[in-house]
């Protein structure tokens, strides 16, 4: 099963913060997810991957099977892969801004990804840093799977999953070990401020973590919304962070509730 590779650095910034914020990283906090661009555009391409995309949706494929054969499509050495996605991925527009307010409000923000870490910590460096640097000042916490690399030339690769699950990663274990730990902690200090836990994510790598927070993001126009629809799970859209981040303001300032922005069944 998973092991627990969340440090105790990380568990003392569970502690301390007033909030969490888990978020999906392809497709939620870049505009293109980076799995499906390498797939459509170094591998088995557009329409192949969309057909299996749908196969997971609707059960027929586990993500885990479904995600391996789109990688396997994939031959680009995994240097070039990474040099490759940094030229062609952007940084969702209201992403820095957001992760900003959330450090000088305690909020802390947690990156829960079906894809590789290395590929993550790569794109953040690059997108995220910025002049004022507040990636390598505070880096995001990344809970992924890992990549491994099959022969000395590094040609060859391949994904390691976090777990033995369908999902590769399912998400909700370590949301769940994460949300539960904040919660007995705060009880054991008589804390007494009500913490929120908000997910934010896009697509089929989410399916594991839609139901554990308690406000679902779910982006416009993606499959995500078609998911929490045919299963009933309440969830709100956003466009971009910047949506995420109104509402999120919103409701920690008090001046909205959480159930004012389900749009469930709307
Ligand atoms: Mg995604």
């Amino acid at each position: 099963m998973t092991q627990d590779t969340l440090s105790p650095e990380f568990y003392r910034q569970v502690e301390k913060a007033d909030h969490i914020v888990f978020s999906d990283f392809d497709g939620t906090i870049t505009l293109q997810d980076s799995n499906d661009f390498l797939t459509d555009t170094l591998g088995m391409g557009y329409e192949t991957r969309k057909g299996l995309n749908d196969e997971i949706l609707y059960k027929k494929t586990s993500f885990r099977d479904g995600f391996q054969q789109m990688l396997d499509s994939v031959h680009t050495p995994w240097p070039e892969c990474i040099e490759y996605l940094k030229n062609h991925i952007d940084l969702d527009t209201g992403f820095k801004d957001f992760y900003e307010w959330c450090l000088a409000h305690n909020v802390l923000v947690v990156i829960v990804s079906s894809g590789m870490k290395p590929i993550i910590h790569n794109l953040l460096v690059k997108l995220l840093n910025g002049e004022d640097n507040v990636y390598n000042q505070h880096p995001l916490e990344i809970i992924a799977n890992d990549v491994k690399i099959t022969d000395e030339q590094k040609q060859s690769w391949d994904i390691v999953y976090r777990d033995t699950t369908d999902f590769g990663h399912d998400k909700s274990i370590e949301i769940k070990k994460i949300i539960n730990y904040k919660n007995s902690f705060a009880a054991s200090k008589n804390q007494s401020h009500k913490v929120h836990y908000f997910y934010c994510g896009d697509g089929v790598s989410d399916l594991s973590a839609a139901r554990e927070s308690e406000l679902l993001f779910a982006k416009s126009g993606k499959d995500l919304i078609k998911y929490c629809e045919a299963e009933k799970i309440p969830y709100t859209t956003f466009q971009s962070f910047k949506d995420i981040h109104q509402k999120v303001e919103s409701i920690l300032s008090g001046q909205s509730t959480i159930d004012s922005f389900n749009e469930l069944g709307k």
